[in-house]
């Protein structure tokens, strides 16, 4: 079966660490529309020019932008036999964008209290070559600020700060939130710890995805 999965959850739930090692687990492409939009305003794009502001201030980036790249990248070859969304859909007009392009089978909602959120995201640190993530106390690089797989220096996201965190949890709130239910109405949200290790979660998540 192809496996349309779609990981939902706060900011700093863990969906884009639990993301990646689905797709090395699974050899499906992790498709995050944060990582998509951050390449376009490093390019200057005429899309990253649109959403670089709106990026800063932990805002969404208008629904009809994100759900052309998202189709566009669906469509492509590596997608036949599954992927993993991350970061998309964020809104019901984007939910009901994607299911007007494809049948998604599984929802996997990572919950982690509020309260920890913060402290996640404000010690994330990203490689800006490779994408990998760390936390500087819960998941540190072996060496000091260098990427474990390529040895970039790591680097701070600048929506990472805590006026910002505290907006896009805000955000979150009101207009992400709601898709919880819609997923959970058709019987396809499967709903995960993400307050444990790493691999504990990504453990439940195998038992619902399947090996
Ligand atoms: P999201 O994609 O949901 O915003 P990330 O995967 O980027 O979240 O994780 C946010 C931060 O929390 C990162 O610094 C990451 O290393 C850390 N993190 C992810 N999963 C866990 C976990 N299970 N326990 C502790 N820290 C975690
Ligand atoms: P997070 O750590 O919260 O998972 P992302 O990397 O997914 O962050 O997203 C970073 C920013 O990119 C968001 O705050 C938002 O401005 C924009 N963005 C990403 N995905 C979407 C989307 N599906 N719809 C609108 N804006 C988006
Ligand atoms: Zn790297």
């Amino acid at each position: 079966m192809k496996k349309s999965i779609v990981m939902l959850g706060a900011p700093g739930a863990g969906k884009g660490t639990q993301a990646k090692l689905m797709s090395e687990k699974y050899g499906i492409p992790h498709i995050s529309t944060g990582d998509m939009l951050r390449e376009a305003v490093k390019e200057g794009t005429e899309l990253g020019l649109k959403a670089k502001e709106i990026m800063e201030r932990g805002e969404l980036v208008p629904d009809d932008l994100i759900n052309a790249i998202v189709k566009e990248r669906l469509a492509r070859p590596d997608c036949e036999k599954g992927y993993i969304l991350d970061g998309y859909p964020r809104t019901k007009a984007q939910a009901e964008f994607l299911d007007s392009v494809d049948g998604v089978n599984f929802v996997i909602f990572i919950h982690v209290p509020e309260e920890l959120i913060v402290k996640r995201l404000v010690l994330r640190r990203t490689c800006p070559n490779c994408g990998a993530m760390y936390h500087l106390e819960f998941n540190p690089p072996k060496r000091d600020n260098l990427c474990d797989k390529c040895g970039t220096p790591l680097i701070q996201r600048d929506d990472d700060t805590e006026d910002v965190v505290k907006n896009r949890l805000a955000v979150y709130n009101e207009k992400t939130a709601v898709l919880l239910d819609y997923y959970r109405n058709r019987g396809i949200l499967y709903k995960i710890d993400g307050n444990r290790p790493i691999k504990d979660v990504l453990q439940s998540i195998v038992q619902v995805v399947g090996e």
